[in-house]
């Protein structure tokens, strides 16, 4: 282990998903490192790891009853080398320190690897939406701005959507910043198309996941249209991603939620989808799609991974995928494997893929779509411009293909590329270039 990790493990003992990611990254980039020795002086990979500034504070809030709710919140402005901090707010019971600072490290590499002017930030709170009513998460988001607009703004701090948090709730943090701030700058992403969204921000880091994929696959001289493929999640990311892979030909069999799995042995439709995206919205389980449909069966308390599939897209959350599903995904015959959601394999579970004939891409890379689009919401919203969901989509797509190239350029062109050690260091040289140029601040 570096000393430098061994630091960062002692400093913070309990933040174990903030090691995984320092320690996945750190070995990716080690090879690159011995080739450029210079990247190692200034104390930038110590400064790359520790956020520039971490805010915290209280949110209370009075629900239905009358009864006031203190929840925690926070902001890990991780690195502003490349440009404003950028990255969604999470809202979801688990949310902590350490959970978003291994997501602002992920950010920080990937916002990179868009090429775009991001720097990277992850925020959110321990508040649980589900079952709040609509008053109530209104409430919660007044009050989480009433602290965080000092923190934020167009050139300074862009959040965004992430788990628990779409465009509903986009548009209440924004019409509280837009209220105290006095300012309608484009300093937040994942806005309604009613009040300067992007068209295709929803979809952006699903369909995006499915471009990097449609890249990786035909690498190979393979297509999309005849592989049989399974996603968790039944979320904003694996609802588009299944969408765009079934328009591009595929037979998607599975989604998840967090109390168990859809199976569909024929593929999945967009009716099924639709009903999806209405019952998750309702705080349901998937156990009512197999309700409602013949062909579906629902599995409590599994995940997708025991199902034979060619391709697998976990799109739900970190650590959902462990060593044993990893085996099972191999020996079933699953080939390709590409992250929507951030760090949802476990470092066991790579190991697996590393050790085996399947082509893994890591989330930093395969689900840059979402910020991709935030970059182009940004450059629309400043240029006072909005462009066709045809222009957003091309862009989309050149990004994605571009992001592809830049792992092949480190990761090996070869048939079968490393897609973790091309994308860490594709983003590292990217941030760090930029950090070093900026003296030590
Ligand atoms: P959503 O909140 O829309 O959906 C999350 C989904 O994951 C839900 O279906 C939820 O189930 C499921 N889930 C949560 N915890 C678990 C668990 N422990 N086991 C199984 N399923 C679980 O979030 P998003 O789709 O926006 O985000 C999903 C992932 O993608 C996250 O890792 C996020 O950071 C990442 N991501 C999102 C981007 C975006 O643009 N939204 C951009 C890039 C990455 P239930 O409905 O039961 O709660």
């Amino acid at each position: 282990m570096s000393a430098l990790l061994k630091e960062i493990k002692q400093r913070d003992p309990h933040h174990t998903h903030f090691h995984q990611a320092a320690e996945s990254l750190l070995n990716s980039v080690s090879g690159y490192l011995d080739q450029h020795p210079e990247l190692r002086t200034q104390g930038l990979l110590a400064r790359l790891l520790e956020p520039e500034r971490v805010i915290r504070f209280r949110v209370p809030w009075v629900d239905d009853q009358g009864e006031v709710r203190v929840n925690r919140a926070y902001r890990v402005q991780m690195n502003g080398a490349l440009g404003p901090y950028k990255g969604g707010l999470r809202f979801h019971p688990s949310v902590n320190l350490d959970v978003l600072s291994f997501l602002a490290l992920e950010q920080t590499i990937k916002n990179a690897l868009t090429g775009l002017p991001l720097g990277a930030g992850k925020g959110g709170a321990d508040f649980d939406p589900k079952g709040r009513s609509d008053a109530e998460i209104m409430r919660f988001c007044q009050a989480l701005m009433a602290e965080f607009h000092h923190h934020m703004g167009p050139d300074i701090d862009v959040p965004a959507g992430d788990m628990g948090v779409g465009m509903r709730e986009v548009g209440y943090l924004f019409g509280m910043y837009r209220k105290l701030s006095r300012s309608f700058g484009g300093a937040f992403t994942g806005k309604s198309l009613d009040f300067g969204g992007s068209v295709l921000r929803p979809e952006a880091t699903g369909y995006g996941l499915i471009y990097f994929l449609q890249s990786m696959l035909t690498h190979q001289n393979e297509s999309l249209s005849d592989k049989t493929v399974a996603v968790s999640g039944a979320g904003n990311v694996a609802r588009h991603a299944a969408a765009k892979a079934i328009e591009e030909g595929a037979t998607v069999v599975t989604l998840s939620d967090s109390r168990g799995t859809v199976h569909a042995p024929e593929g999945l439709d967009d009716a099924h989808l639709d009903a999806v995206a209405r019952i998750k919205a309702d705080g349901g389980g998937l156990d009512r799609l197999a309700e409602e449909f013949d062909g579906i069966e629902h599995y409590q308390g599994e995940r997708p991974w025991r199902f034979d599939c060619q391709v697998a897209l976990p799109c739900a959350t970190e650590n959902e995928l462990e060593e044993d599903d990893a085996r099972r995904l191999v020996d079933n015959g699953c080939r390709w494997l590409a992250e929507g959601a951030n760090m949802p394999c476990t470092a066991a579970a790579v190991a697996v893929f590393k050790d085996s004939d399947m082509l893994y891409a890591p989330g930093k890379a395969a689900n840059a779509g979402g910020v991709a689009v935030s970059g182009l919401e940004m450059s629309q919203n400043s240029r006072r411009e909005s462009w066709s969901a045809g222009e957003v989509d091309r862009r989309l797509r050149d990004i994605m293909e571009r992001i592809h190239r830049r792992c092949l350029e480190h990761g090996g062109d070869d048939a079968r590329p490393d897609y973790l050690t091309g994308a860490s260091v594709a983003g590292f040289q990217r941030v760090a270039r930029a950090m070093l140029g900026q003296g030590i601040i």
